[in-house]
């Protein structure tokens, strides 16, 4: 048996067992049915294994050679092209596509655009006081869960945190508060106990309820007479009192708050709460984890971070950073683009209709190693192989922590990995 760290989203349990013979993958222990899904990718229908290029309206399976000549004539007749995606390569790879980026004059994004990304922005301004897995599972007795459905789209997250006692602990669960705060009722509820508190807030007043608190943090014994943001005044004042009175407590920021809400006010508010709180405590902490899905999105804000300075939404001219307040949607919105190369995201299916439509309206070079509808209408289809199983590499946890990656098995043979995908094409635009 062999550990692995499973990619099957940004939680990276370093803690599962594989049995291979070196071809296949016969024994998995230890990841949920999210992280099983990724192995089975490994021999899924959906696999793509050929490069293919679309002749007369239809994708036809063609040799490397072929491929990448198209790419370099799609590439040379564009002056605006658009890099998106990345949150599923290794930061080797991240870091080739911010090289080709620079080469092609093109602008970069990753999909913590439309996620965490929103809040790392607003903290270069304010602060964050964020915490990592690790101080969670030991020192943790309240976590709150806003807009996350941690169950689901994090699956092992809960039991880690939750069931786990801790190094300085002799206890576990039973001195353990989970807050939910959602408009939902996802699968998340279910882990709910007697001292636990489910807040069914109404949909899109989290701002008002993120004001609130604010306020009442800065009074004493004060509490609202009335319902706040659907909450009502019990609920409210139990939510309180576990904020202000926690030892150590996190607030698990999730897609409902990060995705759904375009007001970077409220992201903002809720560092200010924080920040009170903590000014309030005299013992305890509260901190902050955002909770990205793709296993390596923070692995491209720490790479751009570190090459060029900022986070993500890179435009590049003659070879320099130049600034921009544009992001890969507002590019797309503006029809400021000529072509696109989409790296193991699927934005087809994902963005809004008319973002869709206008990306569909010009070339796309698709890399990844799955089927979908972006690879369905795209004029090049490079296949990739499946990073952390068939190719290793650096990826970033949630919380900021490193986690290398491993290689188990080869990929499929003439498939390559994003990071030499990318490099051909680099090297391919060289040869005059
Ligand atoms: S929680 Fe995430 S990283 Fe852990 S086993 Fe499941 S899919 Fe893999």
């Amino acid at each position: 048996m062999e550990r692995i760290p499973c990619t099957g989203c940004s939680l990276l349990c370093d803690d599962v067992l594989i049995g291979t013979d070196g071809i296949f993958i016969d024994k998995i222990y230890g990841a949920c049915l999210k992280g099983k899904e990724r192995f089975d990718q490994l021999a899924a229908k959906n696999r793509l294994t050929s490069p293919m290029i679309r002749k007369n309206g239809k994708l036809e399976n063609v040799s490397w050679d072929v491929a990448l000549e198209r790419i370099k004539q799609i590439l040379t007749d564009s002056s605006k092209p658009l890099l998106y995606g990345f949150s599923t390569s290794s930061c080797e790879a991240q870091l080739k596509g911010i090289t080709l980026a620079r080469k092609i004059s093109g602008f970069i994004d990753s999909n913590s655009i439309i996620c965490q990304g929103k809040a790392l922005n607003v903290a270069k301004e304010t602060g964050m006081t964020l915490t990592t897995l690790t101080e969670i599972i030991n020192k943790t007795d309240l976590i709150i869960l806003w807009g996350s459905n941690a169950a689901e789209s994090i699956p092992r997250l809960l039991n880690k945190i939750l069931f786990s006692r801790g190094k300085f602990r002799m206890t576990g669960r039973e001195i353990k508060t989970i807050i939910i705060i959602d408009p939902v009722k996802t699968a998340s509820f279910g882990v709910m106990q007697i001292r636990d508190v489910a807040l069914h807030i109404e949909h899109g007043k989290d701002l008002e309820l993120i004001r609130v608190l604010k306020e009442e943090c800065c009074k004493e014994g004060n509490f609202p007479e009335k319902e706040v943001a659907g909450i009502d005044k019990e609920e409210f004042k139990r939510l309180l009192l576990n904020l202000v009175g926690a030892e150590n407590g996190v607030i698990f920021v999730g897609q409902g708050i990060l995705r759904t809400q375009s007001d970077d006010n409220v992201i903002r508010e809720l560092l200010e709460l924080v920040q009170i709180i903590n000014a309030r405590q005299e013992k305890g902490r509260m901190s902050l984890a955002l909770l990205g899905g793709h296993y390596n999105m923070v692995g491209f804000e720490q790479v751009a971070l570190s090459i060029t300075g900022k986070n993500h939404s890179l435009q590049f001219s003659d070879n320099k950073l130049i600034e921009t307040k544009d992001t890969i949607i507002t590019k797309i919105e503006k029809d400021d683009f000529d072509s696109s190369i989409i790296v193991g995201t699927d934005p087809i299916s994902h963005f809004p209709f008319s973002l869709s439509k206008n990306m569909a309206s010009k070339p796309i070079i698709c890399i990844d190693n799955r089927k979908s509808a972006t690879s369905d209408i795209a004029d090049v289809i490079l296949p990739s192989a499946i990073t952390g199983i068939e190719c290793d590499g650096l990826a970033y946890r949630f919380d900021h922590v490193p986690i290398q990656l491993k290689k188990v098995l080869n990929p499929p043979s003439g498939v390559s990995t994003d990071e030499e995908i990318l490099n051909q094409i680099i090297q391919k635009l060289d040869v005059s």
